[in-house]
């Protein structure tokens, strides 16, 4: 289980403080899929980050399976983020870009993480393409490798921020299927940020909507539709996309 306990992050800028999130508080059960939406700048990267380890919190605490980990490397915290902008390393080969982050962060043995690599480019369906790098694939492709450097680190918890974004219609649709499939085999926990509502109502077991840094709701698709908490939700989930 993964818990938000009053989650806050505040930035300091030229105006003052801005509170980025506020008092988020929301237990994520193993193996859930929870989508996170909300306007623009509501603060969902920001609450990614903040689980990945990439942004301190301000107040608040994180918790895996019982354990605090906020205070923990991003290394240490047993979770895997995959970015929009897949952030692959351009001069490595699809086996280096998966192969780097074990080998910086773990003392794995190399044969366990080529095994491992080896593996995961089975998985998403790109061993053919190990040898190549990123600039010589595909969109679709390099978000597979973006997934499979992720799916390496065997975590406890997915991180995604809008992994699709970038793709046109029809990949998404095929990636998204290929998601599901996946985080369903995987079984693995996963917080999934999206602009899509599609994607939210369709993918996720709960959806998680923030405004201005504020949770609204957190609950089944079918709930936040049928039986919204406010007039926000039921603008925002009422919307087309
Ligand atoms: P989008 O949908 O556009 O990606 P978001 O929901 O991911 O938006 P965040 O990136 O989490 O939004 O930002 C939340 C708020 O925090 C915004 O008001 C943003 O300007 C502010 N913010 C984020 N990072 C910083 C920073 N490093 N310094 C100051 N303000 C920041
Ligand atoms: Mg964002």
């Amino acid at each position: 289980q993964l818990t938000l306990d009053e989650v806050t992050k505040t930035f300091q800028d030229d105006d003052g403080e801005i509170i980025a999130v506020d008092e988020v508080s929301v237990d994520i059960e193993d193996g859930e899929f929870l989508c996170v939406v909300g306007p623009s700048g509501c603060g969902k990267s920001t609450t990614l980050r903040m689980i990945a380890g990439l942004e301190d919190i301000t107040r608040g605490e994180i918790r895996l399976d019982g354990q605090i980990i906020n205070d923990q490397p991003p290394a240490r915290r047993n979770v895997a983020m995959v970015f929009q902008s897949y952030a692959l390393y351009p001069h490595m080969t699809v086996r280096e870009n998966m192969a780097f982050g074990l080998e910086e962060s773990t003392d794995m043995p190399d044969d366990e993480i080529n095994e491992r690599v080896e593996q995961a480019c089975k998985d998403m369906g790109i061993f053919e393409l190990i040898d190549r790098k990123p600039g010589e694939l595909s969109g679709g492709q390099q978000q597979r490798v973006a997934l499979g450097r992720a799916i390496v680190r065997d975590p406890e918890v997915f991180l995604m921020d809008e992994p699709l974004a970038n793709l046109d219609a029809k990949l998404k649709a095929e990636m998204r299927t290929e998601l599901q499939e996946l985080q369903h085999d995987l079984d693995v926990t996963t917080v999934y940020v999206t602009h899509d509502q599609t994607e939210a109502m369709t993918m996720s077991d709960r959806i998680a909507i923030l405004n201005d840094g504020v949770l609204q709701q957190c609950a089944t698709p079918l709930e936040c539709y049928h039986e919204p908490n406010n007039l926000f939700v039921a603008g925002f989930i009422g919307e087309p996309s």
